[in-house]
């Protein structure tokens, strides 16, 4: 099943679990499938990523074993993704904004805690890359809009129409009944993060996103935000976020998985005390909507965890690429 079709199923199979189940769930949710256990001794080098995205985790895993960078890891992974103009919620292909355009956000992170970002980004396919030439090429973290295409086209990016003819079949479709609820967040995201240690046991992590579909002109989520979308700190670990970017940039979400980490919690326990910060506020809405973290720590060890079902992580290590359910918090459904 397609990314997409697997939260629109998790939407339509009800909910309603109480907040005070949470910490039931999340015990009981600690030793589920495709959770490291801490006491195995990991393996490097390692990459893992949002979603069912073997490829691209196939692209960053050939680059770790011959003794590449988790940057240049995680840069050529996530463009894998750009380019797939089948997916359509990254790169080329992705669904535009309710006008129309498709616009791009996308983040990068090395384990020296450098880090760019591309925010509105429109015409250039591999927005990470961008990103990258952002963190190494300027004195700044962040360009947006005209002024990050500008740049890219300086450094030598194509511009090309990021609308295909099957995004633009899906707004047009959109636009007779316009329904715009962005809350109601289920069938319309999946960025994908990407994390990796290499074989020198250094981290870095990049995001890419079109975003949520059919959005207003100039909405910008968490993914192109550092400690939101993504954070990486080399003494620690990593994490990546994905879903309803308002809900994940209000707790500030990948940042606080990370901390989580350097309090002591396992990846694992991180990603799901992070999800409970967002179930647990006093309005939270969270029956409308998906958020999913992944995570990884200086040891190996990895960690996954999403507000509802179908949210699922790829994992190669030790020559196995493998994608594995993540484990969730709203039972109920
Ligand atoms: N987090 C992204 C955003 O809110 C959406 C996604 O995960 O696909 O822009």
């Amino acid at each position: 099943m397609k990314r997409r079709k697997f939260l629109k199923n998790a939407s339509l199979s009800g909910i309603g679990l109480a907040i005070g189940n949470s910490l039931t769930n999340c015990a009981e949710t600690s030793a589920s499938k495709g959770v490291s256990d801490p006491l195995e001794e990991a393996s490097l080098p390692l990459v893992i990523a949002t979603w069912d995205v073997k490829n691209a985790t196939a692209k960053a895993w050939d680059i770790l074993q011959n003794g590449g960078t988790a940057l240049d890891a995680v840069e050529q992974g996530c463009r894998v993704e750009e380019a797939n103009e089948k997916g359509q919620s990254v790169g080329k292909g992705g669904l535009p904004d309710r006008d129309g355009n498709v616009t791009l956000d996308a983040c990068i992170m090395n384990q020296n805690g450098d880090c760019g970002s591309v925010v509105f980004l429109r015409n250039i396919t591999h927005a990470v890359s961008v990103a990258r030439k952002v963190m190494e090429d300027t004195p700044h973290v962040m360009l947006a809009g005209t002024g990050a295409e500008k740049f890219a086209i300086q450094k030598g990016f194509k511009k090309e129409n990021l609308l295909t003819e099957a995004s633009k079949k899906s707004w047009e479709t959109w636009k007779i009944k316009s329904e715009y609820s962005p809350i109601i967040n289920i069938e319309n995201h999946d960025t994908i993060g990407m994390l990796a240690i290499d074989k020198a046991g250094n981290l870095s992590g990049a995001c890419t996103t079109s975003g949520l579909a059919y959005k207003l002109n100039g909405r910008v989520g968490d993914s192109p935000i550092i400690g939101s979308g993504l954070f990486v700190d080399n003494e620690i670990g990593a994490a990546v976020a994905t879903g309803l970017g308002e809900e994940v940039v209000k707790t500030v979400g990948s940042f606080l998985v990370v901390e989580l980490m350097r309090q002591g919690k396992t990846p694992q326990e991180a990603c799901e005390i992070a999800i409970q910060r967002i179930v647990n506020k006093p309005n939270s809405n969270y029956k409308n909507f998906q958020v999913g973290y992944i995570a990884i720590n200086k040891k190996g060890l990895t960690g996954s965890f999403s507000i509802h079902q179908w949210f699922s992580m790829t994992k190669f290590q030790k020559g196995v690429n493998e994608t594995i359910q993540s484990n969730y918090f709203n039972k109920d459904a």
